[in-house]
């Protein structure tokens, strides 16, 4: 898509820091790291969200996550990750194409999981949430 700057990216108009690439994704460093080694992966296709992705790309997507974790894993030695993306605005998803953040923590570095990120929610019958989502099936 010519108006979106991770396809832009992909066909080497934009300069990225890329750390990983194969013919089915491209790995590079988030401009604006929320830790030292963020990275995002992409697929090469442009795609606006994980439901837009065709399932042959799912694979080798998820593929290039679990070799970029096992880079940062060795090259930088992180405590943890949290790995995962924004899907949607309300959500905090700020460009329309795909992108798998992967965030290494550090001990005590003060951020928690990503449950931590709403704490508004107050909790209700678990079991009348589940009987609702299943009636989507
Ligand atoms: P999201 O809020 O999940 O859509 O995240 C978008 C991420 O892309 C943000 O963390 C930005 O810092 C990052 N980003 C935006 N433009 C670029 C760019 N040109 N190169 C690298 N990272 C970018
Ligand atoms: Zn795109």
């Amino acid at each position: 898509m010519a108006d979106c700057i991770f396809c832009r990216i992909v066909a080497g108009e934009v300069k990225a820091h890329a750390v990983y690439e194969n013919e089915s994704v491209l790995a590079f460093l988030d401009i604006h790291p929320a830790s030292r080694g963020h990275v995002l992966v992409i697929p090469k296709v442009h795609a606006e969200s994980l439901d837009h992705l065709e399932d042959r790309y799912l694979g080798p997507l998820f593929s290039g996550v679990k070799t970029v974790m096992g880079l940062l894993d060795r090259a930088l030695k992180p405590a943890g990750m949290n790995v995962g993306w924004n899907h949607g605005w309300a959500a905090g998803q700020r460009v329309g194409h795909l992108h798998v953040h992967i965030i290494p923590r550090q001990r005590g570095d003060g951020g928690g999981g990503i449950q931590s990120l709403i704490h508004s929610f107050v909790a209700e019958d678990l079991a009348s949430v589940a009987a609702q989502i299943k009636t989507a099936q």
